[in-house]
């Protein structure tokens, strides 16, 4: 098969499964436990390297302990807790303001993020930048944005269970230091595991979730709305209603 055609056909599943997740192979679906995937992950084969251990100084273990972010960030960026570690060229903790009211989440770093070890760089952090400006915030003054995952999964697969289950501290300690009002989830991954749920995309979008006090919205990944621009329209509804709910519920209010 030539490359181009392969490469239609992956990004085309890829958009199916960023709307419908697994709702169209439910009555294929078994539920494999966490530590069956951890065994049988193929991930591991994707590096072909030696497994390295780090001695114990680079990475902290007292990392729930951090009181900011640049602490956090300081404590765990040398992790090799996943095989993801093994792979990346660069940690890609987060940006923008630690003390933003609004927390914009992604799956995990794409080939841009791990080459400059930031979140939404490249054609799809552009979009997102047009996203935010369209709805009157900033990257750096308005929102902090992170990923489910801090290193890039081979291929820009979806991060597998166990990787996820991993790395997901990492990420509710950055909650709990932002302590943000709001959540923007980009694409199904980070919604289904924000959410602990196995909603679609599609039935996610247009509304409000209560996620331990916080209001979570659900829309489409810019890195889909690039290969769908049809999308974007359905994108700018959920944004303006995000929007709209920060202006009435959050904007002002200590
Ligand atoms: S993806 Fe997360 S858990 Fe895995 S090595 Fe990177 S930082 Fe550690």
């Amino acid at each position: 098969m030539n490359t181009d055609l392969k490469k239609l056909i992956t990004e085309a599943l890829s958009d199916q499964s960023s709307l419908f997740g697994d709702e169209l192979l439910t009555p294929l679906k078994v539920d494999i436990p966490v530590e069956k995937v951890a065994e049988s992950a193929p991930v591991f084969n994707f590096f072909n390297k030696e497994k390295t251990k780090l001695p114990e100084s680079e990475f902290n273990e007292n990392w729930t302990s951090a009181s900011s972010l640049e602490q956090l960030d300081k404590m765990i960026n040398s992790c090799k807790k996943c095989a993801l570690g093994e792979a990346r060229n660069k940690f890609v903790f987060g940006v923008g303001n630690p003390k933003a009211d609004i927390l914009v989440i992604g799956e995990g770093p794409g080939a841009d993020e791990d080459a400059k070890g930031e979140p939404f760089v490249g054609r799809a952090g552009k979009l997102l930048d047009d996203i935010l400006d369209a709805i009157d915030f900033s990257r750096k003054k308005d929102v902090y944005i992170a990923n489910i995952v801090k290193c890039r999964p081979p291929n820009n697969r979806n991060p597998l269970p166990a990787e996820v289950k991993e790395c997901f501290p990492y990420l509710m300690k950055q909650i709990e230091i932002i302590q943000p009002k709001m959540i923007l989830c980009l694409g199904l991954v980070a919604a289904n595991n924000l959410l602990e749920n196995k909603m679609s995309l599609t039935k996610m979008r247009g509304q409000f979730f209560d996620w331990n006090n916080i209001k979570v919205m659900v829309t489409y990944h810019p890195a889909a709305l690039l290969r769908n621009p049809n999308w974007k329209r359905g994108c700018w509804e959920d944004v303006k209603l995000f929007r709209k709910y920060y202006d009435e519920n959050v904007a002002g209010k200590v």
